[in-house]
């Protein structure tokens, strides 16, 4: 099943076109990586398929559901979660506090508030539990449970931001970015992390660098100019010419 479809997606600010028909189709399942040089629209086409923002035209279909005039809350309550271009953790929260976070967040928004929505606050607190025990294993930072968010290392702290998001077990993650500024090891981390979440889920993933795109991704989107320049497998993709 189809998990995004953008059919002919222009956005305009002003004068400046930063996107200028894009189309792509992502299958449940895939992870599909968006790459391009600065100012080639990479975050607004980004934006735009998680609902942030409204594009001037063209359609955006979620998980079978047209999304292009829903409000942001009504996108992430199709199962849509996502981690943002800054770390976007709560340094002076601990790691579990930012957890709560998240699944306040997913409870607000829906994923798991459909869960357990009618039920006690007993029943919602034991879901929170049971689901950040979960996260924290997937995410390697059980050891770091109670440490501030602001005292781990930035590699760490990216990882949180991907539990934070994945506290609603979404269908959709979307990913901005989310190996900048981190070292080797950091990235062959996050690389592990991603693999270990991926079954069973539809990723999108904006990066720089091109090992990630390459270790991760099936497929992977170019984008130059607001256009797209070719989608194919990343070694493809990669031999591309500028
Ligand atoms: P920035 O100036 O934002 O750092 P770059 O020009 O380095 O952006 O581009 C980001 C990545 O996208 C680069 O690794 C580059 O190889 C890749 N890229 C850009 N344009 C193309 C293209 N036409 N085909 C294939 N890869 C591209
Ligand atoms: P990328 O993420 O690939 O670096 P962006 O999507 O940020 O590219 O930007 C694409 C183009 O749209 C750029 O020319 C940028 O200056 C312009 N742009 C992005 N956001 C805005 C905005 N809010 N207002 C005006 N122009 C914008």
């Amino acid at each position: 099943a189809v998990a995004v479809r953008a059919t002919d997606i222009v956005k305009r600010y002003g004068g400046v076109t930063a996107l200028n028909g894009v189309s792509l189709t992502v299958t449940e399942g895939e992870v599909f990586g968006i790459i391009g040089p600065n100012g080639a629209g990479k975050s607004t086409l980004f934006d735009i398929l998680c609902g942030i923002t409204k594009p001037t035209s063209g359609a955006i279909e979620v998980l079978g559901r047209d999304v292009g005039h829903m409000a942001p809350h009504a996108v992430a309550r199709t199962g849509v979660a996502r981690t943002f271009q800054r770390t976007a953790v709560f340094a002076d929260a601990t790691v579990f506090e930012n957890l709560r976070y998240g699944r306040h967040a997913s409870f607000r928004h829906g994923v798991l508030g459909r869960i357990v929505g009618s039920s006690s606050c007993r029943a919602d607190e034991q879901a929170f539990q049971e689901r950040a025990r979960e996260v924290l294993a997937l995410t390697g930072l059980d050891g770091d449970r109670d440490r501030r968010a602001g005292v781990l290392a930035y590699g760490v702290q990216r990882r949180l931001a991907v539990g934070v998001a994945l506290m609603a077990d979404p269908k959709i993650l979307f990913l901005d970015e989310p190996a900048a500024g981190m070292n080797g090891r950091e990235t062959a981390d996050f690389i592990a992390l991603i693999r270990a979440v991926a079954p069973g889920r539809t990723i999108l993933i904006v990066e720089h660098d091109m090992a990630v795109i390459r270790e991760l991704c099936g497929r992977a989107l170019v984008v130059v100019d607001g256009r797209p320049v070719v989608i194919d497998e990343p070694q493809h993709v990669l031999r591309h010419p500028e």
